[in-house]
């Protein structure tokens, strides 16, 4: 079984950890050699995508101590920002003490939509799509025979009418497609994708089926593609923190969990800061959704729309006093993800993410991903809550700056750490510190009372 406490990880060399991974997670020397040389060789780049130059390549890291309906994931997290390893790992540690993570995940159903135009009555085109529901579904599974045969495929039709045949539209709104007394329906074919993310399959069954709709609606196909609000395909996961993984030398873990249920009110109550309080629960799933080598547009679209669903866009989590009085944290989100299809397997990088993972199916996936995703959550209103996030965030950001005013090696370092005693993390101070540092190293040891070691 996976141990996913790792305790001073990030005390190690890159090719320490390489070494810790390849004991307790079973890597072999491709695995290694994928980690070490960077997962995408050019031509495979070329295969993937359109007038190929080159990859770009971003720091690939591990979220520890997270532990999902009782069982350790080493999560792989692709991310390009300081701390958002860390300060996911440190919160999962935290929940771990709890009892960690508990999720579950709705059926992998898709939804494919087929709008329909011109549609004379809406109401009997609705009538008359659903009286052939039996064997309109039997159209959409014959258009998807493996999937079928692996125990996915239709499950269930719907019919939404956008503009009713009644409408009365302004002619100043003339829309080609609206006419005066024509209306629109979007129809909603529910497809199980199984493992899949499923986009090209559901767009494939749409296609099938589309001209068929449109013969029974009296109307004209319009477009045919996934949707990307996946309210159907939704993961909840919750999770109870102890108050004494709450606390910190400064503040009691009251102090802390009443700070955390605080701000996750006003998460609720204003959508400026729901969008914020977002961007951290997104900082964690897109990280892992990357990583594994998913469409993350595809989460994030669906993620956005779900937190506005009712109009006003709320946040995907809220956090409450637990039973017991300890912090209790809920995240629930569409999570339109795979781990068969796609670039998921194409890319050895992906498949690396996805053996570090154990090798899960869709489901659990996205599980695991919605519990990164409460984890980034809770660091960031933990932070926030407490000494606010500048200190512990900017320490990390130190390090960015330092290498953008040109230090290497030790030198990003040394000058991260002043950056930070200074508290005055800008580009201009790092450029001269460096310069300064860079000076100094230059002048003859003896200046610096420095002697040299003997020969
Ligand atoms: P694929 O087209 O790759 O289809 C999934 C493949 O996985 C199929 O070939 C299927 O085989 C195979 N498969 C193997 N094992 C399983 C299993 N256990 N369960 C299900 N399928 C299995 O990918 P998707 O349909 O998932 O589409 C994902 C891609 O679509 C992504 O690259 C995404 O970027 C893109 N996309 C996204 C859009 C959006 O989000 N709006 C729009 C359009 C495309 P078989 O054929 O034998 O069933």
């Amino acid at each position: 079984m996976t141990i996913s406490r790792i305790p001073r990880f990030y005390k190690l060399s890159v090719e320490e950890r390489h070494l810790e991974l390849r004991g307790r997670l079973g890597l072999d020397d491709e695995d290694v050699r994928t980690l070490a040389g960077g997962a995408l060789s050019i031509d495979a780049a070329n295969n993937m995508i359109e007038n190929v130059i080159s990859t770009h390549a971003l720091p690939l890291g591990l979220g520890l101590n997270f532990r999902v309906n009782d069982r350790d994931y080493i999560v792989p997290m692709c991310v390009e920002e300081p701390s958002v390893v860390a300060a996911a790992s440190n919160a999962a540690k935290s929940v771990r003490d709890g009892g960690g993570f508990t999720a579950e995940a709705d059926p992998p159903i898709m939804i494919a939509q087929v709008q329909l135009v011109n549609v004379p009555d809406t109401e009997a085109a609705t009538e008359a799509i659903l009286s052939r529901r039996a064997s309109l579904l039997e159209a959409c599974d014959e258009a998807i025979p493996s999937l079928v045969r692996r125990g996915g495929g239709a499950r269930d039709i719907e019919v939404r009418t956008l503009v009713p045949s009644t409408a009365r539209v302004p002619s100043t709104e003339h829309v080609p497609g609206t006419e005066q007394g024509r209306g629109m329906l979007a129809v909603h074919l529910l497809v199980d994708c199984q493992d899949a993310m499923g986009a090209n399959m559901v767009n494939t069954v749409a296609e099938a089926v589309a001209g068929r709709l449109a013969a029974l609606a009296g109307g004209e196909p319009g477009l045919r593609i996934l949707s990307n609000l996946a309210d159907r395909r939704r993961v909840r996961v919750r999770c109870l923190v102890p108050l004494h993984a709450l606390e910190t030398k400064e503040f009691s873990g009251e102090r802390v969990r009443d700070g955390v249920i605080a701000a996750s009110r006003f998460a609720e109550l204003d959508p400026y800061r729901a969008a914020t309080h977002n961007k951290g629960v997104m900082n964690g799933v897109d990280a892992v959704t990357l990583a594994t080598g998913n469409d993350w547009r595809g989460v994030e679209a669906g993620a956005h729309a779900y937190a506005a669903r009712d109009g006003r866009y709320r946040p995907l989590s809220i956090w409450r006093l637990g039973p017991g009085g300890v912090l209790q944290g809920e995240l629930e989100m569409p999570m339109v993800i795979g781990t068969v299809g796609g670039t998921t397997r194409a890319h050895p990088g992906a498949r690396l993410a996805l053996k570090l993972l154990g090798n899960p199916g869709a489901s659990e996936l996205g599980m695991v991903i919605a519990s990164v995703g409460l984890a980034s959550n809770l660091s960031a209103l933990r932070a926030l809550a407490c000494e606010g996030i500048q200190r512990g965030h900017m320490s990390l950001h130190a390090r960015s700056v330092a290498m953008t005013a040109g230090a290497t090696g030790a030198l990003v370092e040394q000058v991260a750490r002043e950056l930070s005693e200074l508290g005055d993390v800008r580009l201009e101070r790092a450029v001269a510190i460096l310069a300064r540092i860079e000076a100094e190293s230059r002048r003859p040891a003896a200046a610096h009372g420095i002697v040299a070691p003997p020969a």
